[in-house]
């Protein structure tokens, strides 16, 4: 898929490039906050705002929300750029919020000065009791009839340190009778003595989200700022800033669905919990809905954009099944992904009258791709299959191994099971006999085997651990009151398998195991894989 319908943003935007409304183009921005790894939600914002501005030949700002020094940090900073980058997308301007600070402290001044925003010496307790709710009115603040000359002395003052954490706020004068309570005089700037990853000491007074973000977006140019639906109720907000503090050009701000992925949650706060508890490995663990985690377990920047892009953008809240990005990774990795042979539960197999040592075969890496080559693969007498490829009591119509039967080692030979060697009530070791005339592709033996089955050769083959992972929840809508008990306690398994020795040793890092799956070598350990997605749902 990946190519862009057009949604009613998509087509917002034609209208008004068509209209010659954007003398500068189309500009669009990705605002994260630098306080922990970026989701495959923000996926879906990427996309989109990379998307429109690639597809309109304009520019993207990556902007960093780092109003918040107390929860940000530079790993975080760094973590979201490379993850952008993976994903497909650049950047034409690298922003903080913080390159700002002077601006935005020159805009509330002006709010001050034309008596539209005032110093409160309100506590927060105090400002909440005021506030009012759904259905009744707040009430104003006893210091909202602050002269403007007092409150630019006390905000003069609040920036250069004289009051503490939370003595003082400025806070926009609007309405506290409004239906909408973020317009109820809404606290612009706040005291935090707190060191800053980028400004370090040099401000004490940090201003809030809803002042700073339309700023920016004012001063980045940007002509479209979308966000997701919660922000719907903060746009008369957003607005009347710029309309109030004198800024001189006016962004629209256009809202979008958040995406949400069922069996786990997508917000950094509730992930953040999940690493800090030490519940996952990291917030690369690969079963983490992040950018980080899905590339770790092996899915490709491609599936993601597909994903983003059948999912589309709509107004509908929704939470997507997570079986569509297993789809679209499966998509992408049919056509790209080497397919080689991996055993991840392994049954020895001897062949009573091999005499040839060890012979190199030769198969195809992908067998309708012939541009991704072929391999050799070692064969010899001692060999893994997997134990599920044998059965002592077969069903009817069974396609695999079984006493007296006959199946085909994929691009190899013809075997037959003539004896099992037991340990107790478990099989331990098949005794086969092996057919010379029927080797694959000058078989002449005429024999009918069950079927195809995938192999190892014990002594060349690697020893590698392969993780399993299933859903990280085992409710469909876990929540923060309920995080830990959600938990699906068997997300992850490990076993101890085999893959051919030509996997190890290829550049890829993505392959189809035959018959299993595809699975993805792991960026931290080596001779691990990651299980990405089986080869067909349901598993
Ligand atoms: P979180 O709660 O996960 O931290 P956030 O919205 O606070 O989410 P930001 O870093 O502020 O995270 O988000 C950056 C951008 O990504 C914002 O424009 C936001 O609207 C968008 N975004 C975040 N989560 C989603 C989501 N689930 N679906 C679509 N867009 C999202
Ligand atoms: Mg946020």
């Amino acid at each position: 898929m990946e190519q862009e319908s057009r949604d009613f943003i998509r087509s917002r935007i034609d209208e008004d490039v068509q209209s010659g409304a954007l003398p500068g183009g189309v500009v669009t921005r990705f605002p994260p906050e630098p306080n922990g790894y970026l989701h495959i939600g923000h996926a879906k914002s990427i996309c989109l705002n990379f998307g429109v501005a690639v597809e309109n030949a304009g520019k993207t700002y990556l902007r960093f929300d780092d109003t918040n020094p107390a929860k940000e940090d530079e790993s975080f900073v760094q973590a979201i750029q490379n993850d952008v980058r993976w994903l497909g997308f650049d950047w034409a301007h690298l922003t903080y919020a913080s390159d700002y600070f002077e601006e935005l402290y020159q805009f509330a001044t002006n709010l001050i000065k034309y008596e539209k925003a005032y110093v409160c010496s309100l506590s927060g307790e105090e400002m909440r009791k005021q506030r009012g709710t759904l259905t009744e009115p707040g009430r104003n603040s006893p210091y909202r009839e602050r002269s403007v000359e007092e409150n630019l002395e006390l905000f003069s003052r609040m920036r250069a340190g004289q009051f503490g954490d939370g003595e003082q706020v400025v806070r926009a004068k609007i309405d506290m009778s409004s239906a909408n309570i973020n317009m109820r005089d809404p606290v612009l700037y706040r005291i935090r003595h707190v060191r800053h990853q980028r400004t370090g000491d040099d401000w004490c007074v940090y201003p809030l989200y809803d002042f700073t973000h339309c700023i920016c977006d004012a001063l980045e140019g940007i002509s479209h700022s979308l966000c997701t639906l919660e922000f719907e109720d903060h746009r008369p907000l957003y607005d009347w800033v710029i309309e109030n503090a004198n800024v001189n050009y006016h962004p629209p701000q256009i809202e979008f669905s958040r995406l949400g992925l069922e069996y786990t949650v997508m917000s950094k706060r509730l992930l953040a919990r999940l690493v800090e508890e030490g519940i996952v490995s990291g917030w690369d663990d690969p079963r983490m809905p992040t950018i980080a985690g899905l590339r770790r377990r092996g899915v490709t920047p491609a599936a993601i954009r597909d994903f983003c892009a059948r999912v589309g953008v709509t107004k509908q809240e929704n939470r997507v099944e997570m079986n569509l990005l297993d789809f679209c990774v499966r998509h992408d990795l049919e056509k790209s992904a080497r397919r080689g042979m991996g055993v991840l539960e392994p049954l020895k197999v001897t062949l009573t009258n091999w005499t040839e040592g060890v012979l190199q075969l030769e198969g195809p890496w992908h067998a309708q791709n012939e541009a991704l080559g072929s391999r050799t693969l070692p064969f010899s007498g001692t060999l893994y299959i997997e134990q599920s490829d044998f059965s002592l009591a077969p069903p009817k119509k069974w396609k695999r191994l079984a006493r007296g039967e006959m199946v085909r080692l994929r691009y190899g030979f013809i075997i037959r099971c003539d004896e099992v060697v037991m340990d107790g009530d478990q099989v331990v070791e098949l005794k086969c006999s092996y057919f010379p005339d029927s080797r694959s592709g000058e078989d002449t033996s005429g024999l009918k085997p069950n079927g195809v089955v995938h192999w190892v050769s014990a002594d060349q083959a690697v020893a590698v651990k392969i993780y399993e992972y299933e859903r990280l929840f085992q409710v469909a809508d876990p929540t923060a009151g309920s995080l830990l008990d959600d938990l699906n306690p068997h997300s992850v398994s490990i076993k101890d398998g085999f893959v051919e020795p030509a996997i190890l040793a290829a550049q890829d890092t993505h392959f189809q195991f035959e018959r299993q799956g595809y699975f993805c070598k792991d960026s931290e350990n080596e001779y691990s894989f990651n299980k990405t997605v089986s080869l067909r749902e349901g598993f």
